[in-house]
């Protein structure tokens, strides 16, 4: 049977980016990434600019950091110079403000204190040329790349891009993904369960597992466990760039979602993987489409999600790292466990004064979806029958960053 990182690979091999597309520079870009380089349109700081709030002088008239200086003007943030800084002179200048002609230096107006009306008398080290200056072009020059193909649009790019007076740019549009439900005996949320019956608990969880990855989730509703309704129903979804079905992959009677994807010319590149739980996953590809088949009990649905399809929404995306994001906790307390597959495990995990730290929470099996509400994580314990002991490292699969 295949690893779960045998897996991954076949996925990513899969998925390409997305062809670019141009989108304004709106909250709804947020997490996507560039598909074009940015050059800049300006120097940054556009002159050289004072970096604190003082006097800016030239140096060499304060050859021991002290003397008696004639303030010619005050220079505010928007405002620009008037006159040069002959000997012997100073300008009041601000934060942010432009340097004038003649001054190489800022002094701190804490070092300072006013003799006269027009009269600073500076007590300082010795100004260095330079000192709490930025000279003009220092962060960025015009007609430089600033940021590259493949950046991922957070806070800080977006005031870059700000900065450079972008308003639209080119980037991997956020993926649309198909939700189809599959089984008899589901029911929707809003229906109260018959006898045999359960509400679509994987559904709402699907959709916001993709909005959480950076996709746009469209749901398609429930198809019966029949040829006729998974037939239907698949290809609406195989419109999408990625479909996501929950349930009948596994070797029952009535799984016969992988019969059906085959039939409708879907490609099948994996059905099992050597994990617990969510052992009977399925992918496959139509044309570009990405086809996930993902075991229908909920903390398998989830697990398989966050370990195959985020990664792949991430890619088409075009993240250069599609993670999943793994990280090393040791366990919080000892933990008994026996399993014959890797199993990843609900668990808390936690930063303490001893770094992280990971506590798997008390679970009845893959349907528990109530022991899953107090998890952010899944812990990975090996194959065999183990104490495993207080204070061992493991490998953490985290889901809420
Ligand atoms: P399946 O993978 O279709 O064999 O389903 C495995 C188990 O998951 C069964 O007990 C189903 O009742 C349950 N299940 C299937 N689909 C859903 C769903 N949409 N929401 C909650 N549980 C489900
Ligand atoms: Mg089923």
């Amino acid at each position: 049977m295949l690893s779960v990182a045998e897996a991954q690979h076949i996925v990513l091999q899969h998925a390409q980016p997305l062809p670019a597309e141009e989108t304004p520079l709106t909250s709804a870009a947020l997490g996507l990434a560039l598909a074009e380089d940015i050059v800049s349109d300006l120097d940054m700081p556009p002159y050289d600019k004072a970096l604190m709030d003082g006097y800016a002088l030239r140096s060499a008239d304060l050859p021991d950091g002290h003397g008696v200086l004639t303030v010619i003007e005050e220079i505010t943030a928007g405002r620009t110079p008037q006159q040069p800084i002959g000997p012997g002179q100073a300008a009041r200048i601000m934060t942010g403000a432009p340097l004038p002609i003649g001054a190489d230096a800022v002094v701190m107006v804490e070092r300072t204190r006013m003799e006269a009306e027009k009269l600073v008398a500076v007590e300082d080290k010795p100004p260095k040329p330079g000192q709490n200056i930025l000279c003009r072009g220092r962060e960025m020059r015009r007609g430089e790349a600033i940021l590259t193909a493949g950046a991922v649009l957070r806070p800080q790019e977006f005031g870059l891009l700000a900065t450079v007076g972008r308003t639209a740019v080119m980037v991997h549009p956020a993926p649309r993904v198909a939700v189809l439900t599959t089984g008899d005996e589901v029911v929707e949320v809003g229906e109260v369960p018959g006898p045999g019956q359960i509400r679509n608990s994987n559904g709402p969880m699907l959709s916001t597992q993709i909005a959480r990855a950076g996709g746009v989730a469209r749901y398609l509703g429930i198809a019966r466990d029949r040829p006729d309704s998974l037939r239907t129903h698949i290809m609406e979804g195989l419109r999408s760039p990625v479909l996501v079905l929950s349930g009948g992959v596994s070797a029952g009677k009535l799984d016969l979602v992988p019969g059906v994807l085959q039939d409708l010319g879907v490609t099948a590149h994996f059905h099992k993987v050597e994990m617990k739980p969510g052992k009977p996953v399925f992918f496959g590809t139509h044309d570009k489409a990405l086809v996930f088949g993902l075991p229908g009990n909920p903390v398998s649905s989830m697990a398989c999600f966050e370990l195959f399809v985020r990664p792949a929404l991430r890619r088409l995306m075009g993240h250069a790292d599609p993670g999943p994001i793994w990280l090393h906790a040791t366990l919080a307390e000892d933990f008994a466990y026996r399993t014959d597959r890797p199993t990843y495990h609900p668990a808390r995990l936690a930063t303490t004064d001893r770094g992280w730290e990971v506590r798997p929470v008390p679970w009845f099996g893959s349907s528990d979806l109530r022991g899953l509400t107090q998890a952010n994580a899944f812990v990975l314990f090996p194959v065999g029958d183990h104490q495993h002991k207080a204070g061992q490292l493991f490998p953490v699969l985290t889901m809420e960053s």
